[in-house]
């Protein structure tokens, strides 16, 4: 009995099941209302013109490194303007961290994992009803769940007094999420007098507000008008998180794959754009496997030379493990203080733990590399 026995397939999503059936049906009348993605009058995906313009200028110009820890730093920067204001003291003041992340998704994740490490007894509110991928990221992150009263299904609106009796019942601390504009699912939002009374109760409680922003632009049609209700507690001296999200206002509902999604007129958004481009086409397609081979095939190359340059320099140690392993590192069994050896004295530089990235190795300088590695090891 396989481990695996147990596991459950995943539940499908409500709304990608949706699509399914919508796209199953054949009738010429069929209307999707399901989606939660914007299409033209004519019922089609848009993708915006800025973004066109913005593949167009970085097109051939970027090349595929890893972003920094934090990723695009200049993503990052304009982004925060958009939540805090263009001229926000914090992001002044540097007094906010920040992260890309895999689109809203997954700065909702984010954040609820840091919330169990750092918090661990803590509780996040999460409104009645919600977007249900909130309730799967903190049950995933092993937070407790509470909610509190949002929508009044007789007025269609919302459900303020209970909403505040709510938010004063709460143990003082509490976690509470937030919509920062555009509720999702009901399109309810408070209005600048509710924001009002909402921060200042909160701020009472010494709650923290978590805004999940995933529509800014789309309440209003102006991302700064969206922003209010954060302005609004930023002004009222909270300290607040933030999920912000390019996939529905900048309609880059898909880039979160192969990087992190969160994106705008930088190096991301094309990592992301590039990929589908390549993929779709079946002759960038054929390119890319070609070029993946030759990638793959030269690390294989330089295992083998390594491997052998040590063996004709009659080291009586196995190097097998080099040419047995695959993938871009060797794992070598270099002690650290073989490393440090390694670098001091021959300026090879590797972690500590022996691990070489064979793509760093090349005709011109595995000689080099497999003699010094004969040196420190002998
Ligand atoms: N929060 C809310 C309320 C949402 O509706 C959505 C998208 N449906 C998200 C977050 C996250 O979307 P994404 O991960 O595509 O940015």
């Amino acid at each position: 009995s396989s481990w695996w026995r147990s596991v459950e397939p995943a539940p499908k999503d409500p709304i990608l099941g949706v699509t399914e059936a919508f796209l199953a049906d054949p009738s010429p009348d069929k209307v999707n209302v399901g989606v939660g993605a914007y299409r033209d009058d004519n019922g089609k995906p848009v993708v915006l013109q800025c973004v066109r313009e913005a593949e167009r200028r970085i097109a051939g110009s970027l090349n595929m490194e890893y972003l920094p820890m934090g990723g695009s730093v200049k993503m990052v920067e304009e982004t925060l303007k958009l939540a805090y204001g263009e001229n926000s003291e914090f992001i002044k003041d540097k007094r906010i961290a920040a992260v890309q992340s895999l689109s809203g998704t997954g700065a909702c994740r984010l954040f609820a994992d840091f919330q169990k490490r750092f918090h661990p007894d803590s509780q996040i509110y999460i409104p009645v009803p919600t977007w249900a991928n909130h309730h799967n990221i903190w049950r995933d992150a092993h937070v407790t769940q509470r909610t509190f009263h949002y929508y009044h299904p007789e007025t269609k609106g919302l459900d303020f007094a209970a909403l505040m009796d709510d938010i004063k019942n709460a143990p003082n601390g509490s976690f509470l999420l937030l919509h920062a504009c555009a509720h999702n699912p009901t399109g309810v939002d408070p209005s600048e007098e509710q924001w009002k009374e909402i921060s200042y109760q909160i701020k009472v409680k010494g709650h923290f507000p978590f805004f999940d922003m995933a529509y800014q632009g789309f309440a209003s049609g102006d991302p700064e008008r969206d922003a209010k209700a954060i302005r609004i507690f930023l002004k009222d001296g909270h300290l607040l998180g933030i999920a912000q999200s390019y996939a529905k206002n900048m309609g880059l509902y898909g880039q979160r794959v192969g990087c992190l999604s969160v994106l705008c007129e930088d190096e991301k958004q094309a990592v992301a754009v590039k990929i589908s481009t390549i993929l779709g086409d079946p002759e960038l397609k054929k390119l890319w496997l070609e070029e993946v081979k030759v990638m793959a095939d030269r690390i294989i190359g330089m295992r083998t030379a390594l491997r052998d340059n040590l063996e004709k320099l009659g080291s009586p140690l196995s190097w097998e493990h080099i040419t047995n392993q695959i993938g871009m590192f060797c794992y070598s069994g270099l002690t650290p203080e073989q490393v440090d050896c390694l670098t001091n004295e021959f300026h090879i530089y590797m972690t500590r733990n022996g691990r070489i990235s064979m793509a760093g190795v090349t005709t011109g300088n595995v000689g080099y590399l497999a003699n010094a590695i004969h040196e420190v090891a002998k």
